[in-house]
């Protein structure tokens, strides 16, 4: 049997750099403090809260002169404007790319735009970006497109981990409905060369593993679009919900993982995949 890891799968740079500031930030404060989880991912919450960087529901409950850390995903304004008010010490971990996101957003609505987002609704992301820009409308489905009414100007940007197909097919429909339309493609690199990678080994290889957790929406895409080209994909969390009747009668397994997956766990899968067979042929990077 052979093994192929998807060469850019899991923790994206955003999520890579964020975790890093988190540990960073409370080796030297001690403690440092998030509203919600930095990644989708139990074991990487469990070892960061040891390691001092807690999650709070509200800015309220940050101790005095403590830090808060705002996560990649970004944050919405409003959260900025009361944090600074109180003057609190901010460790600005916010994903670049998704900087850029709040930057078009705004400046669609500069050009007189209704402004259209494709994502998840309350999703933190999505939340953040709505916040730049007055009234948003959200959009997650073609089905929720097909119900907008007609407007003369919308400027529509996406989910930085949206994917490809539901974002084209929204336009496609919004073509429909808006007579000046500009798109902005802020899907992010790295999830367009994930998907790509994973689209690829979907349909190269017998069984399709995608690595994620199931409360992770950018996962839970990745799977949708490896059982759309293999049959025998499977989503795990970790190596122990893997089941070795899946690897009977199988010459090559694909490995890829979502942004919020950690490398140890990637790795801890392949192990476990390995151990199924007795004639690990190779074990290959995809890129
Ligand atoms: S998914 Fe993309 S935009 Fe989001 S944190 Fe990762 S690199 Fe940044």
């Amino acid at each position: 049997m052979k093994i192929i890891i998807a060469k850019d799968a899991g923790y994206c740079f955003g999520v890579r750099d964020a975790v890093s500031l988190a540990y960073d930030t409370a080796q030297e404060y001690g403690d440092v403090y998030m509203l919600g989880h930095i990644v989708h991912n139990e074991n990487v919450v469990r070892d960061l809260d040891q390691a001092g960087a807690k999650v709070v529901k509200k800015l309220d409950d940050v101790p005095d002169a403590k830090p808060i850390l705002f996560r990649a995903h970004g944050t919405a304004t409003h959260v900025w404007d009361k944090a600074q008010k109180k003057e609190m010490n901010i460790i600005d971990a916010t994903c670049p790319l998704v900087k850029d996101i709040h930057n078009e957003v705004r400046m669609l609505e500069k050009e007189g735009r209704n402004i259209i987002i494709i994502g998840d609704h309350g999703h933190d992301e999505v939340v953040g970006i709505a916040s730049q820009v007055e009234n948003p409308i959200i959009i997650a489905t073609p089905d929720e497109a097909q119900k907008l009414r007609k407007m003369k100007k919308a400027g529509v940007v996406s989910q930085s981990t949206q994917t490809i197909e539901n974002v084209q097919e929204i336009i496609n429909i919004l073509m429909t409905k808006v007579f000046d339309l500009r798109f902005v493609n802020t899907i992010c690199f790295p999830t367009k060369r994930n998907q790509q990678q994973l689209k690829d080994l979907s349909e190269k290889c017998d069984v399709m593993i995608v690595i994620g957790s199931f409360t992770s929406a950018n996962s839970m895409r990745l799977t949708q679009l490896a059982k759309e080209r293999n049959e025998r994909s499977y989503q795990v969390t970790c190596a122990d919900d893997l089941d070795r009747n899946w690897f009977k009668d199988t010459d090559v397994v694909g490995v890829s993982a979502g942004a919020s997956t950690p490398d140890n766990i990637i790795e801890e899968v392949t192990v476990r995949i390995k151990s199924f067979t007795k004639t690990l042929e190779e074990e290959l990077v995809y890129e």
